[in-house]
């Protein structure tokens, strides 16, 4: 290792910006177990923007759950690797990746977490779970980062990555497992053209959140949620609509795919009045740019129908 000055002056002044960057992040409230007892499942959004676009001011859908010193990754957007090092969550303690379903701001770095997890002393099992084709995708990335993967075994004396990754595809609605005092459920929701779409239900002792990925208003995400603390649920805002498909090579397309598989804001709030949860989430905001739909007017929309506490998610917010 090159342990000279400039060097130890370079670690010193980059733990200094980490350390403003987690400073800034406990001032807001975030990083930090909320509670009294650590043993509180949380919850981190880790991004809120809908849609595959690259944002400025949001990053693509991923949020985590931390349970018992385990983070349980729902959804892989591009970025997630970082937004989790950014909201303090070591990559070694990654015991279950989730997938909502294949579309690309959910999963397009579903193999990337799994390599630079790996990457950053990853050495115990991780088990992902999603729609098919979860175990072809899986096995056609490690063949793509083959070079990488074997280089670093030889160069830097990794185990190997492939019989740490064990996919698990989901065909159907019911209990996805049973991890401890953790209970993961699942159940099919209303996202065409694709066709395996999965919300998500973790329940303990203390609390249960679910996780709504992308659906248009589905009887079966309200059955899911069904009296439970905390609804993380996509949103779409309809005004916006005719300016998000402006610049598409196929508007009328595009239109169709946003009403016909999406929620609009007026409707969240009835879902989450109808499932009686406790407290409703917005994220996966269509459209994705914070700056575009004012804070207000999301919880306004949201309350209109829904008389329980209505949070607007933001990157990196712990509820
Ligand atoms: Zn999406
Ligand atoms: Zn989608």
């Amino acid at each position: 290792m090159n342990d000279n000055p400039s060097r130890r002056r370079f670690l010193a002044q980059s733990a200094f910006a980490l350390a403003g960057v987690f400073a800034a992040a406990q001032r807001r409230g975030l990083a930090q177990p909320r509670g009294r007892g650590a043993e509180r499942m949380r919850l981190v959004l880790l991004g809120t923007a809908g849609g595959p676009t690259p944002k400025l001011t949001r990053a693509a859908p991923a949020q985590v759950i931390l349970h018992h010193g385990a983070a349980y990754v729902v959804d892989c957007g591009n970025g997630v690797a970082r937004q989790l090092r950014l909201a303090g969550v070591s990559l070694r303690s990654i015991r279950h990746v989730f997938i909502t379903h294949h579309h690309s701001d959910h999963n397009a770095d579903y193999g990337n977490l799994l390599l630079l997890a790996w990457a950053s002393d990853l050495t115990t099992p991780v088990d992902s779970w999603g729609p098919p084709p979860l175990a072809k995708m899986t096995r056609l990335f490690l063949d793509m980062n083959e070079t990488d993967i074997k280089v670093r075994m030889a160069d830097e004396g990794r185990p190997a990555l492939a019989p740490l990754v064990r996919p698990h595809e989901i065909s159907q609605a019911g209990v996805v497992l049973r991890d401890g005092d953790l209970t993961i459920t699942c159940a099919r929701v209303h996202h065409p053209l694709i066709e395996s779409a999965f919300a998500y239900r973790f329940d303990s002792p203390a609390r249960s959140i679910v996780i709504s990925g992308d659906t248009s208003p589905s009887p079966s995400l309200v059955a899911l949620a069904r009296n439970a603390d905390v609804l993380v649920h996509e949103v779409l805002y309809l005004p916006a609509v005719e300016k998000i498909i402006a610049g598409s090579p196929n508007p009328e397309a595009l239109r169709k795919h946003l009403l016909d598989s999406h929620t609009p804001l007026d409707q969240v709030g009835r879902i989450a009045a109808e499932a009686n949860v406790k407290t409703l989430v917005l994220s996966h905001f269509t459209p994705g740019e914070a700056t575009e739909v004012a804070d207000e007017v999301w919880r306004q929309g949201a309350q209109a129908h829904f008389k329980g506490e209505v949070i607007v998610g933001k990157d990196l917010m712990e509820i």
